[in-house]
């Protein structure tokens, strides 16, 4: 980590920003950042205390009540956005190895996925080249123009374990919208949004249209309780998010909430098994399965039952588990010591319910230091069964038996989930009418997929709104309706 320290400015590591400006945290508040992969602590970072929150909400409320930000066309913020990107893409390296240095994210993992934080800033700033933010419609009086307004200001409250593309995705689509944004990183995973922040600064953002801390929940908790956040957009736990919407009904402030999920992978029993698992394996436990979209319960047809588990066991037991700076590294550390504990737990519980254990368990895989799980294959796994219903946001998944399409289906959906989801077939089309009837926001064919111009989000208690895509501006857009006694001219 200390060569990468050094590439980091003594405002990334010591201040917040505020106001277009790099201002010491009035909190006295520390807080110490721990290596998932050796638990040595590598930096002290500040924290917010709720003096700073105030500060960056009323620089926020400023820069949208009398700023230019909001009053800009679409054209002019995507002039800015265009050089925000830039700036943000000279910085792709450092934020790739910060994912590995914080939360411990195997470099090849983090390499692979950072391009999706940039296609986000390309997508939105792009999409202010053709967005109409105002169209008109005949009345019978005369015409009615339709407006798209920016909400006004957004808070916006990212998790450690994807930071910099979840934090990407929120900002350059709020930003674009014409909003004016506080941010509030998690405090495992500081640095990203104060690098953006820089990036900001650097494209010239007018000042307050950006602001940047670092805090834990209570801090949280109070920027989606003020009156002066319009719309807060949130990315984490299920009970995070509810608690944030009953706080923010409150106010009928606005809300987009990102949760949990417990994805179907299923197999059609026309698979192609080394083709579907080559496309499946790397995100059945990405990231030591802490990704919200990991495909953690592969569903088998019954007659290709053992095929399935004993090559999927084979693929896994051969991970190789290790230092995430490693390039070769496939499975890293979880996040913490109580992560850890957590997914220990699940495995046990497996266990205990009568699911069988294939290979891994709950075992260090071989490390005296570090947060290592070893990657864990349930099989005989049946629905009813906590590994099958709970998000374990570790590298455990469970092999399900079904007997024909629809129980595969019935399956699928039986959980408070619907955030992501793949079906793997020869037949594409019946692979399609397979994915239609699954309760999900995004499913893929014969693989899994982000895409920046495509809506991001969850069914059920997987989330409430989408990012990306159109829709994901539109989140950050009030619609007004002026009514003119004119024709449409
Ligand atoms: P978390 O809910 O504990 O925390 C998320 C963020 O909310 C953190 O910044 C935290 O400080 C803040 N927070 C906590 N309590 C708050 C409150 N009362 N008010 C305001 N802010 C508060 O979640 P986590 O453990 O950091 O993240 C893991 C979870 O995130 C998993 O459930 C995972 O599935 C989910 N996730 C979802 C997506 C998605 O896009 N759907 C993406 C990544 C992670």
């Amino acid at each position: 980590m200390q060569e990468h320290s050094a590439a980091l400015s003594s405002n990334v590591r010591t201040r917040f920003f505020i106001d277009g400006e790099w201002v010491a945290s009035h909190s006295q508040q520390r807080h110490v950042l721990i290596s998932p992969a050796t638990e040595d602590p590598f930096m002290e970072i500040p924290l917010a205390d709720p003096v700073d929150v105030e500060r960056a909400i009323a620089a926020a409320r400023r820069a949208f009540d009398h700023g230019p930000w909001p009053k800009m066309s679409g054209e002019e913020r995507g002039v800015y956005l265009k050089r925000l990107t830039e700036e943000v893409r000279q910085r792709l390296p450092l934020l790739t190895q910060l994912w590995t240095d914080q939360v411990g994210a195997p470099s090849a993992f983090a390499t692979s996925l950072i391009p999706v934080g940039i296609t986000r800033f390309e997508f939105f700033s792009s999409l202010l080249d053709t967005y109409e933010f105002e169209d008109s419609r005949p009345t019978l009086r005369g015409h009615v123009r339709v407006r798209r307004e920016p909400v006004g200001v957004a808070a916006l409250i990212v998790p450690w374990n994807a930071t910099f593309p979840i934090v990407s995705q929120k900002m350059a689509a709020a930003l674009a919208a014409g909003c004016t944004v506080v941010v509030k990183s998690p405090q495992e995973s500081p640095l990203d949004a104060l690098i953006i922040a820089e990036c900001a600064a650097a494209a010239g953002l007018p000042a307050g249209v950006l602001n940047v801390i670092t805090a834990g929940r209570d801090e949280g908790a109070q920027l989606v309780q003020s009156p002066d956040v319009d719309k807060i957009s949130f990315t984490g736990s299920v009970p995070t998010g509810q608690w944030i919407a009953r706080a923010a009904a409150d106010r009928v402030a606005r809300v987009t909430l990102e949760l949990g999920g417990k994805s179907a992978a299923i197999l059609l029993d026309d698979v192609d098994l080394p083709s579907a698992f080559a496309a499946l394996v790397p995100f059945t436990m990405p990231f030591s399965g802490q990704i919200c979209f990991s495909q953690t319960r592969i569903l088998a047809p019954r007659a290709r039952y053992d095929e399935v588990v004993d090559t999927y066991a084979q693929i896994i037991s051969k991970l190789k588990v290790g230092d995430p700076a490693h390039a070769d590294t496939k499975v890293g550390p979880v996040l913490s010591d109580s992560q850890r504990k957590r997914v220990r737990t699940y495995i046990e519980r497996g266990i205990g319910e009568g699911a069988k254990l294939v290979t891994g368990g709950t075992g260090n895989a071989g490390f005296d230091r570090g947060y290592f799980v070893e990657p864990t294959v349930f099989s005989n796994v049946t629905q009813e069964m906590t590994i099958a219903r709970e998000e374990i946001f570790g590298p455990v998944v469970s092999i399900l038996a079904y007997d024909t399409v629809n129980d595969a289906i019935r399956i699928a959906n039986d959980t408070p989930y619907g955030l992501s989801g793949s079906v793997y077939g020869q037949d594409l089309e019946r692979a399609y009418e397979v994915a239609c009837r699954v309760r999900t926001g995004n499913i893929g064919i014969n693989g899994v997929e982000l895409a920046a111009n495509a809506p991001f989000g969850g069914f059920k208690q997987s989330g409430l709104g989408r990012e990306g895509g159109r829709e994901g501006l539109e989140a950050y857009l009030e619609t007004k309706a002026v009514f003119m006694p004119t024709p449409v001219a």
